[in-house]
């Protein structure tokens, strides 16, 4: 009897430290997307750490993103600003999604990437370099689109024309 409980505690045991370690294990959304900017960029990862996630409303991102005076100008303007999918925030190391986006998909992996781009220029300490924030996007695109030519994905290729404006904007 006193052999049957035992027995049952072990197992019990066993069962909890397979838990532990297969979920300590589980690997994280960004690992693999790291994993390949750092293999395929001069960027560097040396287990900073990640940046927080949050997700938001299309009128948060743009608001965020562009200030309300801006859009407000691209409105009378009736020049619509891009829709922002995501946003890196380098002081706070956070990054923000539309909100109902699942950042572990397929089809949101090419956003993901460039995001992370930002991240890694952060740790790299290009972002505090840069004197135009703008200016980052450039390599973030390049890498982005390398990444989508390499893994086949179906996602909107960076338009180079508008990369190129965005950079244009720091000399002004
Ligand atoms: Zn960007």
């Amino acid at each position: 009897m006193g052999n049957t409980v035992n027995t049952i505690l072990f197992l019990a045991a066993v069962c909890l430290v397979i838990i532990f370690f297969t979920s300590s294990e589980k690997p994280h959304p960004f690992d693999a997307h790291i994993a390949w900017l750092v293999e395929n960029s001069e960027f560097e990862y040396y287990g900073e750490t990640y940046p927080s996630v949050s997700y938001h409303s299309t009128e948060d991102l743009q608001i965020i993103a562009y200030g309300s005076k801006k859009i407000r100008e691209a409105e009378i303007a009736e020049k619509p600003l891009p829709r922002i999918k995501a946003l890196y925030n380098h002081r706070t190391n956070s990054l923000m999604f539309l909100e109902g986006m699942d950042i572990t998909a397929d089809d949101t992996a090419y956003i993901v990437v460039h995001e992370l781009v930002h991240f890694l220029q952060n740790t790299n300490g290009i972002t505090a370099q840069t004197e135009c924030i703008a200016s980052l996007e450039q390599r973030a695109y390049v890498l982005q689109a390398e990444w989508q030519e390499e893994h086949n994905h179906p996602g909107p290729y960076p338009n180079f024309l508008f990369v190129k404006l965005l950079s244009s904007s720091c000399s002004r």
